[in-house]
């Protein structure tokens, strides 16, 4: 049979949806079946298309060129790592875009042979090549608290992904209430879409926004995101109990990340590690995150170049907006942890500061660290995103 011809030496592209301890769950593409190669989209990468990938340090694609799955297919293969992968320290992630070789159709297995260039990292969630966040807040129950709203937004435009507002529970409130919430938030820089999840209202509009595209989901809790799943993809909770193996322990699996598949194309995380965000940027970043400040800074300029936009003269941000009390606040943090960082960092410094329960902060004498190897940078902010984590 020809598909089994294909089946012990047949190369796949696909998307890893899930990881879990060593196996991978990859959702292979469907081939261009007249040519029986496979194309790469989002990389504009060509099956006949000699090219260097530097991270694996292999030719791309590898020869022999890439089959279509035999049809009809198992569109999921629960997969390995090739040890060549291991040995050369290439992670999988979960958003990956993979090869996957000697696929066993009947056991539903295959093995990873290389991981394409990223087009996009999240660190937390850990998904790769994400195109946009999706956040969804109430309209009421919880009520909507623009504080929280915008610590939220700042937080998804620091991924610098699209971000895409929607605003459940439309049902809640009338028609001119929303009219007059979407006034405000465009006043933000932001399209507003009203949803109901309980009454099915523009959960189309969303499905086509969320199409072809990889979709982080995000927000506060009881606003409807697991409605919203469901509703989406009403299968979601059935298709995790019916895979089998490792993987079948499915989404409540602590700091477990998942990509669900869309009816309509698109994939869609949803993500426990983003639902407390924290301003983590640098304090001459944080204006970047307000589209409102954005458009100001687009037709003109401050007159010096590292304006924090407070009381510094010729600032062309300061004003009349309504998040600019926001932005002061915010910036005041993101100052603060800036000084945490650097004191840190400073290795003549002989006082750390410490932070104690519920953001307290002391300084305290610093242990001799002389013998101990020096903490990168990355190292050391790593391990405050933990304190953080862990005081929350
Ligand atoms: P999550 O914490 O964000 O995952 O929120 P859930 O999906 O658990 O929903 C929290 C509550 O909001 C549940 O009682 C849902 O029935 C309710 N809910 C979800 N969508 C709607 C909606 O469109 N309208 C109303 N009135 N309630 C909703
Ligand atoms: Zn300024």
């Amino acid at each position: 049979m020809k598909g089994e011809a294909l089946s012990t030496t047949g190369q796949l592209l696909g998307t890893v949806l899930a990881v879990q301890a060593n196996f991978y769950r990859v959702q292979l593409d469907l081939g261009d079946k007249e040519t029986g190669r496979q194309g790469d989209k989002e990389t504009g990468r060509q099956g006949d298309k000699e090219t260097r990938d530097e991270k694996n340090n292999c030719s791309f694609p590898p020869s022999p060129p890439l089959f279509v799955p035999p049809s009809p297919c198992p569109p999921l293969l629960l997969c390995t790592r090739r040890t060549r992968l291991k040995k050369i320290g290439q992670q999988v992630m979960v958003g990956d875009r993979v090869i996957v070789e000697e696929p066993d159709w009947s056991g539903g297995r295959g093995a990873i042979a290389f991981v394409l260039p990223r087009d996009s990292e999240l660190d937390r969630p850990a998904i790769a090549n994400v195109n946009q966040i999706l956040l969804v807040f109430a309209v009421a129950d919880p009520p909507l608290e623009p504080y929280q709203l915008s610590r939220f937004l700042i937080k998804a435009e620091s991924t610098g992904l699209d971000v895409v507002l929607c605003l459940n529970k439309g049902d809640l409130v009338s028609t001119q209430v929303q009219s007059e919430i979407s006034d405000r938030l465009l006043g933000w820089g932001y399209q507003t879409l009203f949803m109901s999840v309980n009454n099915n209202i523009n959960i189309d509009k969303l499905y086509y926004k969320l199409q072809d595209k990889i979709t982080v989901l995000a927000g506060p809790s009881g606003v409807g995101k697991s409605s919203l799943i469901n509703a989406l993809i009403p299968d979601a909770q059935l298709r995790v109990g019916e895979v089998s193996g490792k993987l079948s322990r499915g989404r409540h699996t602590t700091r477990h990340v998942e990509l669900f598949e869309l009816p309509l194309g698109g994939l869609l995380a949803d993500t426990p590690g983003f639902n407390q965000p924290d301003i983590d940027c640098t304090p001459e970043e944080l204006i970047r995150y307000f589209p409102e400040a954005r458009q100001k800074l687009a037709v003109d300029s401050c007159r010096f170049s590292n304006c924090l936009h407070r009381d510094e003269p010729g600032c062309v941000v300061r004003g009349n907006w309504e998040r600019y009390e926001h932005y002061l606040e915010f910036l005041e943090q993101a100052i603060a942890r800036q000084t945490q960082i650097n004191q840190q960092a400073d290795p003549e410094s002989t006082q750390k500061l410490k932070t104690k329960g519920k953001g307290q902060t002391q300084y305290e004498p610093k242990l001799e660290s002389k013998k101990y190897r020096q903490k990168s940078r990355r190292t050391q902010l790593q391990e405050l995103q933990e304190l953080y984590k862990d005081d929350e």
